[in-house]
C-alpha cells in the first residue's frame, strides 16, 4: 500500500502528519438506557433513512481499511440495539487479518447475554462494557431505568463466550464518586481492566453536567492514598493514560479528555451514524459521507476524506464551565464515544 498523497488508496495522514489507522463507527444514534451525562430523556432519534444501511457501513469499513486503518471499533447509541447488527460485524470480521488487526465494539452491555457467543464468532475478541455503578438503585438512577442485573449477566455470557472485557466507568461527582476504589477491586477480583473517564460537554442533556463533573487527577490523588498506581508505558493513540495497580493485579485507564494530553499523538476518527465523518470528538469539523456512498462512488469518498484529513484540528477546545452551552452541540450517542 502506498502512503501519504491524495487518493482511493494512500494513507490516511493528516496536515499535521498523524496517520489514522482507527475509526469509530456509530452504528445507531439510538438506545435502550438514557444515561444522565449522555442523552436527555426525551430524546429525538433521526429518521431511519438519514441512518447509513448496514452494507453501506460495511462498504465504508472497506474503504478505511483500503486507506490503512487497522482497527475499527463499533459503537452508538447502543449498537446491539441495531436490527441485524451480527451481519455487519460478520462482514467486517472477515477482514480482521486480512488488513484489518481488530474488531471492537463498545457496548453499554443489556444485550450481551442474546449477542456475546455470535460476537465471537464473528471474529470480535474484545468489548468495552459500559458500567457506571454495580448497585442497582444507583444504576438504574444514572442510566434513568436501567437494570444492572442484566448488564452484569451480560458481562459474565460475554466472558463465557471468550470475549475480553475492559470497563468504562464515567466518574461522575455526588453519583458514584464514592464507588470508584470498590469497582477497582471489584475488577481486579473478576480480571477486568478499568477505564474511569471524564465527563465532556457533549450536547444538551437537561441537567448541569458541571455539578457532577470529576477531574480524574482528584480521583486519582485519592486512590494513591491506599494503593499504588505505576504509571505504564502502554499508549493506544487515544486520550488513555494507563496504570499498573501494585498488589491487586489491575490495570487501570485514565481518559481525562479535558486536558489536550493525547491530541498530538491522534490516530482516529469518528463516524456518526448518519455518515458525517468528525475530524475530533470536540471540534464540528466533518464531512458528510452519506450521499458520496450512494451516488458518487469511491472517488467521491476518497475525496470528502482527503478534505477532512486536510482539516482535522490540531487539538480540541474543551472546557467544562458552569452554565455554558456545551462544547460540542451533538450528543457523543451521535458521534460514537
Ligand atoms: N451505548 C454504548 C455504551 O454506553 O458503552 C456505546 C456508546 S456510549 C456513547 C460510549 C461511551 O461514551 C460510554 O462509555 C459512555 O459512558 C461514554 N459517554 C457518553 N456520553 C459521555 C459524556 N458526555 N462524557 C463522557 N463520556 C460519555
Ligand atoms: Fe446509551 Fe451508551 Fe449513551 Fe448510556 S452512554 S445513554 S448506554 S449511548
Amino acid at each position: 500500500m502506498s502512503t501519504g498523497g491524495v487518493g482511493a488508496h494512500s494513507a490516511l495522514i493528516d496536515s499535521f502528519g498523524r496517520n489514522i489507522s482507527y475509526v469509530r463507527i456509530s452504528v445507531t444514534d439510538r438506545c435502550d438506557l438514557r444515561c444522565r451525562y449522555c442523552m436527555a430523556e426525551h430524546m429525538q432519534f433521526l429518521p431511519k433513512r438519514h441512518i447509513l444501511t448496514l452494507e453501506e457501513v460495511a462498504q465504508l469499513a472497506d474503504i478505511f481499511i483500503a486507506r490503512g486503518v487497522r482497527r475499527i471499533r463499533l459503537t452508538g447509541g447502543e449498537p446491539l440495539v441495531r436490527r441485524g447488527i451480527l451481519d455487519l460485524v460478520g462482514w467486517i470480521g472477515k477482514r480482521v487479518g486480512d488488513g484489518l488487526d481488530e474488531l471492537t465494539l463498545t457496548t453499554n452491555g443489556t444485550q450481551l447475554v442474546r449477542f456475546a457467543e455470535g460476537l465471537h464468532a464473528a471474529g470480535v475478541r474484545r468489548i468495552n462494557v459500559s458500567l457506571d455503578s454495580r448497585r442497582p438503585e444507583r444504576f438504574a438512577h444514572i442510566t434513568r431505568g436501567g437494570d444492572v442485573g442484566q448488564v452484569l449477566r451480560g458481562i459474565a455470557a460475554a466472558r463465557a463466550a471468550g470475549l475480553q472485557v475492559k470497563i468504562n466507568m464515567v466518574a461522575l461527582a455526588g453519583l458514584n464518586e464514592d464507588e470508584i476504589e470498590e469497582m477497582l477491586l471489584w475488577c481486579a477480583g473478576e480480571g477486568l481492566d478499568l477505564t474511569l473517564i471524564e465527563t465532556m460537554p457533549l450536547g444538551e442533556v437537561e441537567e448541569d453536567r458541571t455539578s457532577h463533573y470529576l477531574p480524574l487527577d482528584r480521583v486519582r490523588r485519592r486512590l494513591e492514598e491506599r494503593l499504588t498506581l505505576v504509571p505504564s508505558v502502554r499508549r493506544t493513540g487515544g486520550p488513555a493514560r494507563y496504570y499498573d495497580v501494585e498488589g491487586i493485579g489491575a490495570r487501570l485507564g485514565l481518559i481525562t479528555p479535558l486536558t489536550h494530553n493525547f491530541c498530538d499523538g491522534c490516530n482516529r476518527i469518528r463516524v456518526a451514524a448518519t455518515g458525517t465523518v468528525y475530524g475530533c470528538l470536540g471540534h464540528d469539523q466533518k464531512v458528510e459521507l452519506r450521499h458520496a456512498l450512494r451516488e458518487g462512488g469511491e472517488a467521491a469518498v476518497a475525496e470528502l476524506l482527503d478534505r477532512l484529513l486536510a482539516g482535522k484540528p490540531r487539538r480540541h477546545d474543551f472546557h467544562i464551565a458552569p452554565a455554558a452551552a456545551p462544547a460540542v452541540p451533538r450528543h457523543m450517542s451521535v458521534t460514537g464515544g
